[in-house]
């Protein structure tokens, strides 16, 4: 089965920055990721270099800033109370998540104050350009729950109790 819209992939990653060191790896954890192709679900660079492959390839994708986490910005600092931060350690440069009306956020930190926190919401990816390799580990049909929810369930994908809200969006 090819990889097209509306189905679901499970794939290891490994991406790195173009010429660098690997930074991060699905192996790390153990398991595959799960994601629902069409939906957004992963960077659009990503997706188009999947696009027609199957269970069983394993290949390696370049992709550019733009089609990964965009270009850095600037202008895109923000200054934050400290207590949003909980009670958790800060140092400049450091990255954490910070949940913010668009859900939760992956910000640097500039410069840490008294009661506030300068933070950098660009992406901690922005502006980079990246090295993936993939092996793709399998290629389903995805349910009709899956399409309307716009992400997978089960192995390596949501699992937010879907029988005691069914019909509830989220
Ligand atoms: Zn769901």
């Amino acid at each position: 089965m090819k990889i097209e819209k509306d189905r679901v992939v499970r794939f290891h990653y490994t991406v790195s920055e173009q010429g660098g060191e690997p930074v991060e790896s699905s192996k790390d954890r153990g398991e595959p990721l799960a994601i629902l192709m069409g939906h957004g679900n992963i960077i659009p660079g990503l997706e188009k270099a999947m696009e027609g492959r199957a269970a069983g390839d394993s290949f390696s994708a370049e992709v550019p800033a733009a089609e990964a986490y965009g270009e850095r910005r600037d202008g895109l600092s923000q200054r934050v109370p400290k207590k949003h931060f909980g009670g958790q350690k800060l140092g400049v440069g450091q990255q954490v998540v910070l949940n913010t009306n668009f859900g939760p956020r992956a910000v640097t930190i500039q410069k840490v104050g008294m009661s506030v926190v300068d933070v950098d919401l660009n992406h901690p990816m922005a502006g980079k350009d990246l090295h993936f390799d993939i092996e793709i580990v399998e290629v389903r049909e995805a349910q009709q729950v899956e399409i309307e929810h716009g992400h997978v369930h089960g192995d390596g994908g949501h699992d937010h109790g879907h029988d005691a809200d069914a019909g509830k969006a989220d």
